[in-house]
């Protein structure tokens, strides 16, 4: 689908247009030239090609497609280039569904009931005697009256009384039943779904209200009732307090994911407006890419309770398979969806974002924490360790100084994270972490971390064939396959690619990504492609499953094979500028366009004296501007 969308916006975006707003275009011949956006210049030489929909600086040799181009004047990364082309073209990216207009309108109803509902039970809560017992919970947890106004707490009293206040403003029950609000009873009919329960309004970042979280009173089961999953509620995608924590975190630069509504509220009351609630779930994707706009330091502070930091660790929820079954109960299933701690990692890679974890004193959470002392919970947060830091200590913490066994299955279980990590001096420093918490040798943990580089590097051979009719790959997407497998043969290859080069805008942010100093060329290639942007994620994979078909070859063949399909590229890229140029050059023939003509053959006899060794196919044009404008050419400069 992504694929789909980068070639839509391509094919759906007029260059010229997109150009246009930047350089001053005039049409020559069938091109457009202008001054370049990427170096001084007096006279033109940077020439748009319409048809092919690319560009091309025969001043400072940048060129590409539309993407390179919104990229380069913008500054941007190629994820918000795609973003924003997209919606010039008024193209719907599979990540940011914006839904038909009917679905929209549903949904606003739907949200409109939620906060129909939010704004009654805040009313009970605050002047109704059935509110009282909910105001008592409140006095009681310390709650100030302004803190419960300010999150629009509520009070659902027992019984049916949401649905009659509905039913007096004719709200169709089954729509309320949609919106969460009600429930269907086996026997026909509605009832109420949060029955003497203190609410939490669950808004989104714009502060819409668009489900509840509601704690019983009593010794009611379940202790915590939310909204159900609807098409507008999603717990996975939302943070409680997100909407009122916003500015602080963007003042503090920093965020604190807490665990509970009482947590957060707690947090807002005292002061540390930068807390949000990730409402008892493990932390998501989704939820950290809801944060990271607004700051890229991210502090987990979630539960340690009565079981001390074992619950800690597993109230994360994101831990490796190997140390779960140390902590996890005998016989309680692990969630496969849960994320990893490689996965932690390459969210910070990929949000560019440093993920940190708060050690809370056993047995106290962050409510009773900031009511008893307010003053220490800055402290503790400044604790906050990074998360490569927490992970290593908590897997070895059990491990015993004797246990040689342990020990190896200890530094083979935090390789896949360290490799993760990327940097190689990140590694370096990390691994002598290990080989110190573990008495061991630090060269013996690196041995490791090398052989494993080695084992993921190396290509599988047990891999499905792909069906005969995926496409010939063309010189460029199997370069970059080569570069992207065997990272470490190509270090040679990698410096000699030059970014303009590549016509693909998926195969240049590859590029990019490859030629990041912050990434090892030890890092395996399913690694880099899971820190990537979706539509290039999907290139990439694609690329490697191409690359799988091929027969396997020897270090020094793979890397003759990479530097002949970079040869090929440049050749492809020579006779692919040559024609357009030579097209133009008909074109302004045809029109007499003087000017142009004469333009164009300049660029045509630059181009030639840059790329001699090819010589282009035999053309009366060719041979007219080497014969007639070279020395005009030379002595021009
Ligand atoms: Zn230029």
């Amino acid at each position: 689908m992504a694929r789909d969308a980068v070639a839509e916006v391509r094919d759906r975006t007029e260059i010229v247009d997109l150009v246009s707003n930047y350089v001053q275009l005039k049409k020559t011949g069938r091109s457009f030239k202008g001054l370049c956006p990427f170096h001084q210049e007096k006279t033109p030489s940077f020439i748009v090609f319409p048809e092919s929909g690319n560009f091309h600086c025969f001043g400072c040799g940048r060129g590409g497609d539309i993407f390179t181009f919104y990229m380069g004047v913008e500054r941007v990364e190629f994820r918000e280039a795609l973003q924003e082309l997209a919606k010039r073209a008024g193209i719907e990216l599979v990540n940011a569904p914006s839904l038909p207009p009917e679905v929209d309108a549903h949904r606003n109803r739907l949200i409109e009931l939620n906060e129909l509902a939010a704004a009654y039970y805040a009313n009970v809560l605050r002047n109704t005697a059935t509110g009282s017992a909910g105001r008592d919970v409140l006095a009681q947890r310390g709650v100030s009256t302004e803190i419960a106004e300010r999150f629009g707490l509520g009070f659902a009293p027992d019984g049916d009384a949401l649905g009659r206040y509905l039913n007096q403003r004719d709200v169709d029950p089954s729509l309320a039943a949609e919106a969460g609000l009600l429930s269907e009873r086996e026997s026909g009919g509605y009832r109420d779904r949060f029955r003497n329960r203190l609410l939490f309004p669950i808004r989104t970042k714009e502060g819409r209200v668009v489900g509840f979280g509601g704690r019983a009173l009593g010794d009611a089961i379940p202790k915590y009732l939310n909204s159900p999953q609807s098409v507008i509620f999603d717990k996975s995608t939302l943070l409680f307090g997100l909407d009122l924590a916003q500015d602080s975190i963007r003042r503090d630069d920093q965020v604190v994911i807490v665990e509970g509504y009482m947590d957060a509220i707690a947090a807002h009351q005292f002061g540390y407006a930068n807390v949000v609630a990730a409402m008892g779930t493990a932390v998501t994707e989704q939820q950290i890419g809801l944060v990271k706009r607004s700051s890229r330091n991210i502090v987990l502070a979630l539960d340690a309770d009565a079981a001390g930091q074992g619950a800690t660790v597993r109230s994360l929820e994101m831990l490796p398979g190997a140390l779960d079954q140390e902590l996890t109960p005998i016989g309680a299933e692990r969630d496969a969806n849960r994320p990893r701690a490689e996965t932690m990692i390459i969210w910070q890679r990929r949000f560019k974002s440093q993920i940190s974890i708060v050690r809370l004193p056993e047995g106290k959470d962050p409510d009773e924490l900031i009511r008893r002392d307010p003053g220490s919970w800055s402290t503790v947060v400044a604790s906050a360790q990074p998360f490569l830091d927490f992970y290593i200590d908590a897997a070895l913490s059990a491990v015993g100084r004797a246990d040689a066994p342990a020990k190896a299955a200890a530094v083979r279980r935090l390789i896949p994270l360290l490799e993760a990590a990327g940097d190689q001096v990140v590694q370096a420093h990390y691994a002598g972490i290990i080989a110190r918490k573990l008495q061991l040798p630090e060269s013996s943990v690196l041995r490791e971390l090398r052989r494993s580089a080695v084992r993921t590097t190396a290509p599988r051979t047990s891999r499905v064939a792909l069906p005969a009719t995926a496409t010939r790959s063309s010189n460029e997407d199997h370069l970059l396959a080569l570069l992207l497998r065997h990272r470490a043969i190509c270090q040679h290859v990698l410096p000699l690619v030059p970014l303009e080069i590549l016509g693909d805008a998926r195969n240049r942010e590859l590029l990019r990504v490859l030629l990041d100093p912050e990434i090892p060329l030890t890092m395996a290639a399913e690694m880099i492609v899971a820190g990537l942007d979706d539509a290039v994620a999907d290139h990439a994979e694609v690329l490697l499953e191409r690359l799988e078909q091929t027969p396997p070859q020897y270090p020094g063949q793979i890397e003759r094979d990479a530097r002949r399909a970079l040869i090929r590229l440049e050749k492809e890229r020579f006779d692919y500028l040559m024609s357009q140029l030579q097209s133009s050059i008909a074109a302004a023939e045809e029109t007499d366009d003087l000017e142009a003509l004469s333009d164009l053959r300049q660029q045509l006899s630059a181009l030639y004296e840059r790329h001699r060794q090819f010589y282009p196919p035999p053309s009366p044009y060719f041979r007219d501007t080497r014969d007639g404008d070279r020395t005009q050419a030379a002595s021009g400069r």
